[in-house]
């Protein structure tokens, strides 16, 4: 049993970042398993080097051990661009040149309004792209990123793919929930969607534990399994941790990190009980429990 906690540096930890990996932690440790690190750094503008180490001193404040070493996804940029040829080479990548200002337009004409800042999905202007189009605007020097054709993946891969939340139970794919979503993003070559279903099958993931704002990506990452024929590890998607105001919490607060909270000389222990993330951790800890071993089922009377 294999698990991770796999966060960006692109800012500091809050609580909602220590319940994800305090879960995958004492999992792991229950399942007398393994837990490792990874760094999600492939967007290089965004991430910071003293992010990922505010990140390794907050992980030890909590207790949680990784086994070494931690693996940083900027390290292997081209391996992940080869998976992205695999795909292409099947005809399942298309080029978009679509910018966000032009998809918010093509959205806003189909009727869409923009709420709670849903993802939408893409509308599919370059999929009606000609090859000839296409090769027009990339001679003309036009910046593009490259799609997955959700329709002909799924042609590719039949129906019927499911995945099991350990939390929810078995999950039929939508494979097109997040519609033709972009798996080589124009400025760094490759996209958190394809890494990270890469890494996790690299990594040997047995178990995914993150939060349930991911669920919806999950339905991608089944369908890329299917694609590049990689195992398909258990998921959990947990509830998301609220501020005391009922607001989803954000790296860019500083007053919710906890390196502020470490700073201030409290203890994880008295941290965790205070904020109620200790008890909310044991009563998440043993539903996982149950969905592993679950309960005998009545056997018919003789
Ligand atoms: N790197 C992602 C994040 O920080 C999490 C990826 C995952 O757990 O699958 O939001």
């Amino acid at each position: 049993m294999i698990t991770r906690f796999a966060p960006s540096p692109t800012g500091k930890l809050h609580a909602g970042h220590a319940f994800s990996a305090l879960l995958a932690w004492h999992f792991s440790r229950r399942k007398m398993g393994k837990f490792v690190l990874r760094m999600e750094d492939i967007d290089q503008q965004r991430c910071r080097p003293e992010f990922d180490d505010i990140m390794k001193q907050d992980l030890r404040w909590l207790g949680i051990q990784w086994a070494d070493p931690v693996r940083h996804q900027s390290d292997h940029l081209a391996m992940y661009q080869s998976m992205a040829d695999q795909l292409f080479d099947l005809g399942l990548l298309y080029p978009c040149f679509c910018t966000r200002r032009e998809i918010q337009r093509e959205l806003e004409a189909a009727g869409y309004a923009p709420q709670d800042n849903q993802p939408t999905a893409y509308p599919g202007t370059c999929r009606r792209l000609t090859e000839s189009e296409q090769q027009q605007r990339i001679s003309a020097g036009h910046d593009y990123s490259l799609r997955l054709n959700v329709e002909r993946a799924v042609d590719r891969v039949g129906g019927n793919l499911i995945w099991n939340d350990l939390l929810n139970g078995p999950q039929p794919v939508q494979p097109d929930l997040l519609g033709d979503v972009i798996l080589v993003r124009r400025d760094i070559g490759c996209s958190y969607h394809l890494c990270v279903t890469v890494d996790d099958a690299l990594q040997n993931i047995t178990h995914v534990i993150r939060g349930e704002d991911l669920r919806d990506s999950t339905h991608v990452h089944r369908l890329l399994q299917a694609l590049l024929d990689l195992p398909v590890p258990q998921y959990a998607h947990h509830p998301l941790i609220r501020g005391s105001d009922g607001v989803r919490l954000a790296k860019r607060l500083d007053s919710e990190t906890l390196q502020s909270v470490r700073e201030q000389g409290v203890s994880a222990e008295t941290f965790l009980k205070d904020s109620g993330l200790s008890d909310l951790l044991r009563d998440t800890l043993s539903r996982f429990a149950e969905a592993d071993n679950p309960p005998p089922q009545a056997s018919p009377s003789p």
